[in-house]
């Protein structure tokens, strides 16, 4: 087994009872959530929480930096409004805490919406400082930016919206990106048929050395449709093929590997199906 591959389990109960979840469907690595995703706030991690956690992780046998913990959806780091930008900062902030307490080194999040009131570039110029203002007060943990389909207001769908956000981090060394296949996929990028063009570019625009996670699910909507609608692999519109290919590629290697399938029940299965596609 050459990668880390898992899915984005449950945590409700307490974060400690991810690395159960995860170690029950034959996973080597895992997502999370380290608070209720659909609220602003939440109590902080117990001290026995975070130690069940960390012991549980260990027994699992599963690295800290193969766990992609995923952020609150209600965040947007590239808010027009003040009001709501200084409230996804705090909250994105108290995210990157919870990963420091429990020992990890990633948090994944969709960079942001513009909402049809700033331009593109000031949404993304937004973004760049919420990560830098985040990064100045914490240490250890990397932001790591994930690719959107685009849809709505979402930015992020386009490669070089990724390595523009990059450009403006001051610190390079906490700074990553999460490529979601479906959200490429529907963003507009041929994996099906240009698999070779579409990584290649990716490597040009934002370079493989800051890639840091992978989001694989399979896609309901069609290429370029800008609709986020993940599918179970094998079922949906990116063919088989690609994710036996995607299990040979090297590239991907050390790096969590994300189910964010919608048939929970599937993920043992996945993940063994995608085992047996490795070289
Ligand atoms: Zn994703
Ligand atoms: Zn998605």
């Amino acid at each position: 087994m050459k990668k880390f591959v898992g899915a984005h389990v449950s945590a409700s109960g307490g974060v400690e009872s991810a690395p159960l979840h995860a170690q029950a469907i034959g996973a080597n690595a895992f997502a999370l959530f380290t608070k209720n995703q659909r609220q602003w706030v939440s109590r902080p991690l117990t001290q026995e929480s975070i130690r069940l956690f960390g012991e549980r992780l260990q027994a699992a046998g599963i690295c800290p930096e193969h766990v992609l913990p995923h952020d609150s959806y209600l965040i947007n780091l590239g808010h027009p409004e003040e009001e709501g930008l200084a409230k996804s900062r705090a909250a994105f902030l108290d995210e990157m805490q919870r990963c420091e307490q429990l020992g990890l080194s990633l948090l994944n999040f969709h960079p942001g919406s513009h909402l049809q009131k700033i331009s593109v570039e000031e949404c993304l110029d937004r973004v760049a400082e919420s990560i830098n203002q985040t990064l100045e007060q914490t240490r250890g943990v990397t932001a790591v930016i994930e690719n959107t389909a685009g849809q709505g207001s979402n930015v992020g769908n386009e490669f070089w919206q990724l390595r523009y956000i990059i450009d403006r981090v001051s610190d390079k060394s906490r700074v990553g990106v999460c490529l979601d296949t479906c959200h490429t996929f529907t963003s507009g990028y041929d994996l099906v048929e240009q698999y070779d063009r579409v990584f290649d570019d990716f490597g040009a625009t934002v370079g493989f050395d800051y890639l840091r996670g992978i989001h694989l699910n399979d896609s309901k909507k069609a290429l370029a449709s800008r609709v986020d609608r993940h599918d179970s692999i094998g079922r949906g519109l990116i063919s088989i093929d690609f994710f036996r290919r995607f299990m040979r590629d090297e590239r991907f290697n050390a790096m969590p590997i994300i189910l964010e399938t919608p048939d929970e029940t599937l993920w043992a299965q996945e993940i063994e199906l995608l085992r047996s596609f490795e070289a």
